[in-house]
């Protein structure tokens, strides 16, 4: 099976996705930040740099995008067939290091949410951000 994307429609997608403090982010942190959460953007201090730091409720917020995460079972997340070892390979490494980094946070007490790019679509978009913000206020860590 071809790549789900043309050429070209490849390459703005990943142009889209490849940096931090694109779009999807900034949504994320716009919503949140006018629900009343304070964050810290891009915290150089921990693993795999969170998006968004709340340490208030000692929770990190990583946005992914589909493709460069691997968003497992997601059709933004395919392999493209052109140059699949390339791709498999960086992919796969990517997901590896996601993995790691989580477990990282996660052992150093932090609670730990991805929002994938997918769920940020027009139609999921007040769903995933109502249950991300009561997922972080659930999660209501007092420091001693
Ligand atoms: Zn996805």
């Amino acid at each position: 099976m071809a790549d789900v994307f043309t050429k070209e429609k490849r390459s703005e997608v990943m142009s889209h996705i490849r940096c931090r403090g694109t779009k999807p982010e900034i949504l994320v942190a716009k919503y949140l930040f006018s629900k009343g959460l304070r964050y810290r953007k891009n915290d150089k201090r921990y693993p795999g740099h969170p998006d968004l730091v709340f340490p208030k409720y000692k929770t990190v917020v990583f946005v992914h995008g589909c493709f460069w995460h691997l968003h497992e079972g997601c059709r933004m997340a395919r392999i493209p067939k052109g140059n699949y070892e390339y791709w498999s390979e960086k992919l796969l490494r990517n997901r590896q290091r996601d993995q790691e980094e989580q477990q990282k946070l996660k052992a150093m007490g932090w609670k730990v949410i991805v929002v994938w790019e997918c769920t940020l679509s027009p139609k999921q978009r007040e769903k995933t951000l109502s249950d991300l913000l009561e997922e972080i206020r659930g999660s209501d860590f007092k420091k001693q």
